[in-house]
């Protein structure tokens, strides 16, 4: 028994708005969405955060950001731009403790981020 959030997404213990799913990643909806467009793109394996990634998770990570490009496209934000990012522990407000890469469009972003 997991009392990961994220892994019970992934397990369906919970539900989600799942946009996007394959054997090893699953992208679903922000449920306190930031921006007209804000889903969130997990790996299936359990990770806490991106200090824990390593070496072997690389293909892994490289398929979490080509999801975030090709459902840019799909959600039609491809081209006015869009932020992706991961926080990664307290500081940067990581508040689930399992990797995920947010993706957020549709609206205009300042930098630097708050
Ligand atoms: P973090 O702050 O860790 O970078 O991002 C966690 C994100 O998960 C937040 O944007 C928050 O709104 C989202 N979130 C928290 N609980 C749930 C939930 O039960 N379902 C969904 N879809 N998103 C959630
Ligand atoms: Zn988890």
């Amino acid at each position: 028994m997991t009392e990961c959030l994220f892994c019970k997404i992934i397990s369906r213990e919970i539900p989600a708005d799942i946009v996007y799913e394959n054997k090893r990643i699953l992208a679903f909806r922000d449920i306190n969405p930031q921006a007209p467009t804000h889903i969130l793109i997990i790996p299936k394996v359990h990770i806490p955060t991106l200090n824990d990634l390593e070496s072997h998770h690389a293909k892994m990570v490289g398929e979490l950001i080509l999801t975030a490009k090709n459902l840019a496209e799909k959600e039609g934000i491809a081209e006015e731009g869009y932020r992706t990012g991961f926080n990664c522990n307290a500081a940067a407000g990581q508040t689930v403790w399992h990797v995920h890469l947010h993706l957020l469009g549709g609206r205009t972003f300042t930098w630097p981020p708050g």
